[in-house]
């Protein structure tokens, strides 16, 4: 995340997007919901299905964030701008794999989604999954454990 120049990308609401590195990490180490609701994605990682030029280097430092703790208002507001760079970018297929930048790279942290799919934030990580999951079976075959065993929402991971 260091080694990412945020300053000489354009950003989605028309300023450099030096701002943006910042609010990435105030989002990650927020630790109270107030923390994680002042900081906006929207509008600047993606506006209105349309993806910034800084979106690849946001999604790479988002899907590496969700691989660790996270506030849950912090990590669905991550998920959320995940999915909408997704969905703004028209995604090909090489060997099933997909080749859209955003795309590439959150299929290179594909487990990071699988996990919060069984063990987070379901629908959403599902949603994301099937626009870059290549390999159908094994997405049905998680999207079956999903509803054979729905995520019980629990504020910590107590017992079971
Ligand atoms: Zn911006």
């Amino acid at each position: 995340m260091e080694r990412i120049e945020w300053g000489s990308y354009s950003c989605g609401c028309g300023r450099s997007a030096g701002h943006l590195g910042g609010d990435l990490r105030s989002l990650i180490s927020a630790e109270t919901e107030e923390q994680a609701r002042g900081v906006g994605l929207f509008g600047h990682v993606e506006y209105g299905g349309v993806i910034s030029e800084v979106a690849p280097c946001a999604v790479s430092v988002i899907v590496s964030a969700l691989g660790e703790s996270l506030h849950s208002v912090a990590r669905l507001k991550m998920l959320e701008t995940v999915l909408a760079s997704l969905s703004g970018e028209e995604t090909e297929w090489v060997d099933g794999i997909p080749v859209g930048s955003c795309s590439r790279i959150v299929y290179s942290g594909l487990r990071t989604f699988y996990q919060e799919a069984v063990s987070g934030e379901s629908e959403i990580a599902l949603d994301i999954l099937e626009l870059v999951e290549g390999d159908i079976e094994r997405l049905e075959y998680f999207r079956n454990f999903v509803i054979d065993n729905p995520v019980k929402k629990r504020g910590r991971r107590g017992r079971g």
